[in-house]
């Protein structure tokens, strides 16, 4: 039985006096809870989250990470940066970078081995556009973008999670119905087992795309859902811990 994770992308939000409030908060309520959680969080505000979330249950990381290991990347940040503030997760190839940032299936692919051979689980993003759903390329397009991501990680298949997020769904309030994201999931599930049977069953693989209270339950009791990368309802502790609360 995979354990739910929940995991929240604060993308290009906060303060430190709004951080303090919100972790002050999702720990104070995640006690009994029966998933594990994580926040990914601003890279300048790690320092803020490990003094806040040590000796917690509560994970966190990053959104993205670099490719390098050092040397002179102005701007980038890398795997043993995040390791020095205690990071458990790097989320890579989040759709916002791919779109915006131009990051190729191969980039997000050596991300993903980057951040694994450091020890960190990278949360791999995936997932169509609008248009793309249109035109029935679904599954084509989330095959085709976790394949070089499966040859990259090889024998590691069971450190990565895996984040299903149909770019049309994320911060439109649009979801995919439960059905829509488990047909995804499942997919998703067999591309990895045709590498690992036995790693891919231990995956988590998480929803992503305007996943909140009132709709988290219907999605989270899909047999292929394993958890959620929360987005606008992660920068609320009451909201974040009653989507955990749905797991
Ligand atoms: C995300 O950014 O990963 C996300 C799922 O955002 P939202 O929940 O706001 O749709």
């Amino acid at each position: 039985m995979r354990r739910k994770l929940i995991a929240g992308n604060w993308k290009m939000n906060g303060s430190l006096a709004g951080n303090a409030t919100l972790l002050d908060g999702i720990r104070a309520g995640a006690a009994n809870l029966n998933a594990d959680l994580a926040v990914c969080v601003p890279a300048p505000y790690l320092a803020q989250v490990q003094a806040v979330l040590a000796g917690s249950a509560i994970g966190w990381g990053a959104q993205d990470v670099s490719v390098h290991e050092s040397g002179a990347y102005t701007g980038e940040v890398s795997v043993a940066m995040l390791k020095d503030f205690g990071s458990r997760y790097a989320i890579v190839g989040h759709s916002e970078r791919r779109s915006y940032h131009g990051e190729s299936d191969e980039l997000v692919a050596q991300k993903a081995a980057r951040a694994l051979a450091a020890g960190l689980v990278p949360i791999v993003c995936v997932g169509e556009t609008l248009e793309e759903r249109e035109q029935g390329q679904t599954d084509a397009v989330v095959t085709r973008q976790l394949k070089p991501v499966l040859d990259a990680v090889g024998a590691q298949l069971s450190g990565i999670v895996v984040a299903y997020e149909p770019v049309w769904a994320i911060g439109t309030g649009k979801t995919a119905t439960p059905a829509m994201a488990q047909k995804v999931h499942e997919l998703i599930r067999a591309s990895l087992a045709q590498r690992d049977a036995s790693a891919a069953a231990g995956v988590k693989i998480l929803y992503g795309g305007s996943m909140k209270p009132d709709n988290a339950k219907e999605l989270l009791v899909m047999a292929d859902i394993d958890g959620g990368l929360i987005g606008g309802a992660a920068l609320k502790a009451a909201d974040f811990l009653a989507i955990a609360q749905a797991a």
